[in-house]
């Protein structure tokens, strides 16, 4: 039948892929329609990912400072907890990032249609309305006829078979739900989301274990980063069980009975008020109907993209958590624009436009634990592994005037510089690493300097304030060339 709504661009999912690719084609003259089942913008980032998690840490790294200002002399009594009031400021901060964005999407004549879509054909999509959180469908259907479309319909958190239906199991939503904080907490899966969250709980009381297939916690870090994050967490587990996998559970009254089992055989089992699952995320590209427009998707439900974010449909993009690895809200933003600027420029005819592609040459990660763990680039463990000749420049922060200051010089900043004989020891900045206090506000600096192809010698002569962390990276530039005469 004929459509209900008409539009240029049909943008489905409004995460930060979604609304960001929404408003760069708004900006651009297009006419724009967002599909999206929950009640909110923002997807998962703004709802149940990056910005509630970081809300809830911020508080657990200020009660954990406060807590150590005893050896400076000034203390205080016991924190005083009223988690429903913490669950609140959470609550306020979504809801002024998701009202801002609803703000943004009127002020550029953005509509969004509310409810779950699935594409009829490649110029189709049939939305069936949604309430509450999103789960219900009224059964009210709207067909939206687009030009082209940018899939945006994100991920969602992995769920182990084994486990029994329970309230005391959940995912990360749950975990950030914040209902009551658990005695003892197992965390499944060593990876950044599990051990921000793990952050939280513990801090507000709970005992923790972790338990982690694979040889050490927070992969893709290099380790003598991660070193520095576990000693100075050590305090807050009881367990951390490596080259482990879970096995099995069982709900019994006295908690989540788990079943591990080593890598080399070894049977164990621990009792827990609360299970958070953090095994990883999956794509949500089988879930759209992708193949009534022709779109193509992986058996692991990722949507295949070329530099253009175009999928094998020549009208039809996709963006962010679903097109692949890294799933990170800053990848999803930027791969949005140029999803937007190329339909702009073919739709207006404007060439430069149409040539938008997707080349950035490095994604930063940040793990916003306490220390927080930064990385960008290549790491020390890859050149190993990919045989790359690389020069070393390592600043201890026990030398950083600041960190001192702070009372937390624990961390280091390293940067790692082409060392191969074609660069003559000029070598080009190829990665870096930071572990310390607001590692992942500096390490934007390393992605920009290896974006601009500096080399040790334009990152060291470059002035950076004294005395502050950032200053740690001009001075690790200088370890890398031999220059550093005077530390702060
Ligand atoms: P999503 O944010 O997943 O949005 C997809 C949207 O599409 C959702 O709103 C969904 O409701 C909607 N949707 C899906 N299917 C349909 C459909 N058929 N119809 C209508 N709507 C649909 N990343 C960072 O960079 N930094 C962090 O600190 C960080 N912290 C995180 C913490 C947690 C606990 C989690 C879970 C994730 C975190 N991430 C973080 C990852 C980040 O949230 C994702 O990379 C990002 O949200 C991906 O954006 P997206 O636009 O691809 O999809």
């Amino acid at each position: 039948g004929p459509a209900d709504v008409e539009c240029d661009v049909l943008v489905l999912g409004a995460g930060p892929g979604g609304y960001s690719a929404a408003f760069r084609a708004a900006d651009l003259g297009l006419k724009v329609v967002i599909v999206e089942r929950y009640a909110t913008l923002g997807g998962v980032c703004l709802n149940v990912g990056c910005i509630p998690s970081k809300a809830l840490l911020h508080v657990a790294a200020v009660m954990d400072e406060v807590s150590h200002l005893g050896d400076l002399g000034v203390s205080f009594g016991a924190p005083q907890v009223d988690i429903d009031k913490l669950r609140g400021h959470k609550e306020k901060v979504i809801g002024k990032l998701t009202g801002g964005l609803a703000a943004m999407a009127k002020m550029r004549k953005v509509t969004t249609v509310r409810g779950y879509g699935a594409f009829l054909d490649p110029y189709h999509v049939q939305v069936e309305e949604t309430t509450g959180t999103g789960q219900d469908k009224t059964g009210t259907t709207k067909v939206v006829k687009f030009r082209n479309a940018i899939i945006a319909a994100g991920s969602q958190a992995v769920r182990l078979p084994f486990f029994p239906d329970d309230e005391r199991i959940v995912e990360s939503t749950g975990a950030l739900a914040l209902k009551s904080v658990p005695k003892k907490m197992l965390i499944v899966g060593g990876g950044i989301i599990g051990l921000e969250m793990g952050t939280v709980y513990s801090t507000l009381g709970a005992r923790l274990d972790v338990v982690e297939m694979l040889d050490g916690l927070m992969q893709g870090a290099d380790r003598d980063l991660v070193k520095v994050w576990q000693k100075m967490n050590a305090h807050r587990f009881d367990n951390i069980l490596l080259k482990t996998k879970t096995v099995g559970a069982e709900a019994t009254p006295d908690g989540i009975k788990v079943q591990f089992e080593g890598l080399d055989g070894t049977k164990s089992e621990g009792v827990y008020d609360l299970v958070l699952q953090a095994v990883g995320r999956t794509p949500n590209g089988k879930k759209i109907a992708a193949d009534k427009a022709g779109v193509a998707v992986t058996d692991r439900g990722f949507i295949p993209v070329d530099v253009q974010m175009r999928t094998n449909v020549p009208n039809i993009f996709a963006i962010g958590d679903l097109v692949g690895q890294p799933m990170l809200a800053h990848k999803a933003v930027h791969e949005a624009h140029v999803a937007a600027e190329v339909i702009a420029g073919e739709i207006k005819g404007d060439a430069a436009l149409a040539k938008a592609q997707f080349d950035a040459r490095v994604i930063p990660s940040v793990a916003y634990t306490d220390p927080e763990v930064a990385w960008v680039g290549l790491t020390e463990d890859q050149a190993k592994a990919q045989g790359i000749k690389v020069k070393k420049g390592l600043f201890p922060w026990t030398a950083s005037g600041r960190a001192i200051a702070n009372g937390r010089d624990e961390g280091f900043t390293k940067l790692l510089f082409d060392d191969s004989p074609e660069a003559h020891g000029h070598g080009r900045i190829l990665g870096g690493g930071i572990v310390g206090t607001h590692a992942g506000d500096m390490i934007g600096e390393i992605a920009l300097a290896i974006e601009m192809g500096a080399d040790a010698v334009d990152i060291g002569k470059t002035i950076h304030p004294h005395p502050t962390l950032g200053e740690s990276i001009g001075m690790a530039a200088e370890v890398a060339h031999g220059s550093c005469t005077d530390l702060p």
